[in-house]
């Protein structure tokens, strides 16, 4: 530990130390990090110099920038916290952004708008944008613009022999292709340069129909999203919402549908394109034109520090008895426990693989069921329901929480994980990085 202190200096924390518990908590209080140390890296260099002291000490080392997706908590071992490493810049005739690893979404929007630019930022924009990317990154103009892993120009990353490493097309292509898709594997990442969208504003939001009006909802809804342009993505909730004077009446301590919406056109399309939805009377209406940084508002994420249980599946469809099997298993009357129950619908450019391809593959399912609930396994029911309608595939980013270390194996297609497993057998030999959605170098699926 004192070569770690020397080497680090006041950026190395210990328990107990002044600023440990704001470092090692993050969003996600159902798996949240045990280390034995934990270094608040400021600069690459950090990084670099904790990455070669755990290895010449064989600690594995953990990686956290906003704790929303803990998966396999760290027991032990070095955390690497990064939101000190917070530069973010955009340049504007590019049309890029540069992250340090730190950076969550919210930062990079803020930074873009005033050029009319946006990133491809998921659903609530308190992640971070690394650890989202990494596992592909799938957001509110996914339809439009494909995955946040399409647009990375490059990475700069710390790999387990402690060298600092750039990644991308032509330099360290397989460590590149490995990185968008295969979580935090292979390195710890410190930056990161990715593509812009022209984006100012949005037609979008969402509308919450109460318990009685599910059903024909979520009929609508699929039946809907076989004929939308690509212009709009969208998603339906069944969402548990707490008996509390912040929720609207309606809505409160009760089963709600919320369907959510992105659309990128003139706001007159948008709104012929939810007549359907206005005219089965939602009770709350938040679809209207928008400034770009109210993308939050689509999806109204949880901001606060909560107990997380992630699953999901891909789906190769959701005709009528889908919709049916959803209801009976998360609707009004089932025993279902999660905040929120989801299906988003891909397709669109999230269905085309990028010019230059990386481990997040998955493209054909146009849709993806996901669970957010309390960790108590009561989603698996929900998750069992919809298995007829699955492809046997996960999505990575929306496995986390206990357990998640069961399921990593089933986000890849069987071909892409043999090649993860042999690179991760080559840059991370000893699964130094481990403390993750983990693809072990010795093979085997852990599920
Ligand atoms: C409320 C909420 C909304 C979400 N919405 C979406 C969504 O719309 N679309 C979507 O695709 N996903 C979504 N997610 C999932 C989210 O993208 C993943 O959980 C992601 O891993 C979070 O990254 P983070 O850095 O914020 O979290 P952290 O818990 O800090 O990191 C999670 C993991 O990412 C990896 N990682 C992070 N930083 C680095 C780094 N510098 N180097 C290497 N590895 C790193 C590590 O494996 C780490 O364990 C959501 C999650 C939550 C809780």
């Amino acid at each position: 530990m004192t070569s770690l202190e020397n080497l680090i200096g006041d950026q190395l924390l210990t328990p107990g130390s002044p600023g440990w518990t704001t470092a090692v908590t993050g969003f996600n209080t159902a798996a949240a990090h045990r280390p034995d140390l934990a270094v608040a890296a400021e600069q690459p260099d950090h990084v670099v110099r904790t990455v070669r002291y755990a290895a010449e000490h064989n600690l594995p080392v953990a990686v956290q920038a906003t704790g929303h997706g803990i998966s396999v908590p760290a027991d032990g071992g070095i955390l690497i916290t990064t939101s000190r490493l917070s530069g973010v810049s955009v340049d504007a005739r590019a049309g890029t952004a540069t992250v340090q690893a730190g950076v969550r979404w919210d930062q990079v929007i803020a930074a873009a708008a005033p050029y009319g630019l946006a990133p491809l930022n998921g659903s609530s924009p308190l992640v971070g944008v690394v650890g989202y990317t990494l596992g592909g990154g799938l957001g509110p103009m996914a339809r439009r613009f494909g995955y946040a892993a399409d647009h990375v120009r490059w990475i700069d990353v710390v790999t387990a022999d402690g060298v600092l490493r750039r990644a991308d097309a032509v330099g360290e292509p397989e460590l590149f292709w490995a990185l968008r898709g295969g979580k935090g594997n292979f390195g710890v990442v410190t930056a990161m340069e990715f593509d812009l969208m022209p984006v100012r504003t949005f037609y979008g939001g969402g509308m919450y129909f109460p318990a009685d009006s599910i059903e024909e909802v979520l009929d609508t809804w699929r039946q809907w999203t076989a004929e939308i342009p690509e212009s709009l993505t969208t998603s339906i909730a069944l969402l548990r919402l707490p008996d509390l004077p912040m929720v609207p009446e309606p809505l409160r301590g009760r089963v709600t549908a919320h369907v959510r919406v992105t659309f990128l056109g003139v706001p007159d399309d948008g709104e012929r394109l939810l007549s359907p939805f206005r005219g089965l009377g939602p009770v709350l209406d938040t679809v209207v034109q928008r400034p770009y940084p109210e993308i939050g508002e689509v999806h109204q994420d949880p901001v606060d520090p909560m107990p997380v249980q992630e699953r999901s599946i891909l789906l190769d469809g959701f005709d009528e008895q889908a919709a049916k099997a959803l209801l009976e298993a998360a609707g009004p009357g089932s025993d279902c426990t999660a905040y929120v129950v989801e299906v988003r619908h891909l397709g669109g450019a999230a269905e085309r693989m990028p010019v230059t391809p990386g481990a997040f593959g998955n493209r054909a399912a146009p849709y993806v069921l996901a669970t957010i609930s309390p960790p108590d396994g009561m989603s698996a029911s929900v998750l069992a329901a919809l298995e007829p309608w699955g492809n046997g595939l996960a999505y990575i980013n929306f496995l986390n929480g206990p357990g998640a270390e069961k399921e990593t194996a089933r986000a890849f297609e069987p071909a892409v994980y043999e090649r993860l497993v042999e690179l991760k057998g080559r840059y991370d030999p000893a699964n130094l990085f481990r403390f993750n959605q983990n693809i072990s170098p010795i093979g085997g699926r852990a599920s």
